[in-house]
């Protein structure tokens, strides 16, 4: 009884609110902190070249399989990035080739509107996986 009458004051307050709910795409929501987005890969700020050692564990911890990564390892068993390509309509964002990363090569980004017409082009390469999210993941929160 008691809870009844408690959910009909929590509804009685609910009459007088506003909509929860937004009208996108003509208003965005301000995304929480810690959103996993679109994974991008990171730059080196100095040389401007993609950090990413080619090492391949992203892949490897990735549990929809759906990063690719080629790498040649020269005669001083020093490894380095061919190719490296990340197929979107598999990714379910947990996250993990962020997390398992040792060079922090790879981040998720707050980017996360990626709806596209062709399923070809949800199969990211290396140039798409730098471009700048929507989002800055070190401005958003600034
Ligand atoms: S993004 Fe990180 S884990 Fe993946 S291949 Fe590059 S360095 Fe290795
Ligand atoms: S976020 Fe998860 S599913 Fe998506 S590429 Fe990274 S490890 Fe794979």
């Amino acid at each position: 009884m008691l809870q009844i009458i408690k959910n009909f004051f929590i509804n009685l307050g609910n009459i007088f609110k506003g909509p929860r709910t937004i009208l996108y795409p003509a208003e965005r929501i301000i995304l929480p902190e810690g959103t996993r987005g679109l994974p991008r890969l990171r730059l080196n700020l100095d040389t401007l070249e993609i950090i990413c050692s080619g090492c391949g564990t992203c892949a490897r911890v990735c549990p929809e399989g759906c990063i690719e990564v080629k790498a040649t390892v020269n005669e001083h068993e020093r490894r380095s990035l061919d190719e490296i390509s990340l197929d979107l309509s598999r990714c379910i964002f947990c996250g993990n080739c962020a997390e398992y990363c040792e060079l922090k090569a790879i981040e998720m980004s707050y980017k996360y509107q990626l709806s596209e017409y062709e399923l070809g082009s949800l199969k990211l390469e290396e140039l798409e996986l730098t471009k700048q999210a929507d989002y800055p993941v070190e401005d958003f929160w600034a």
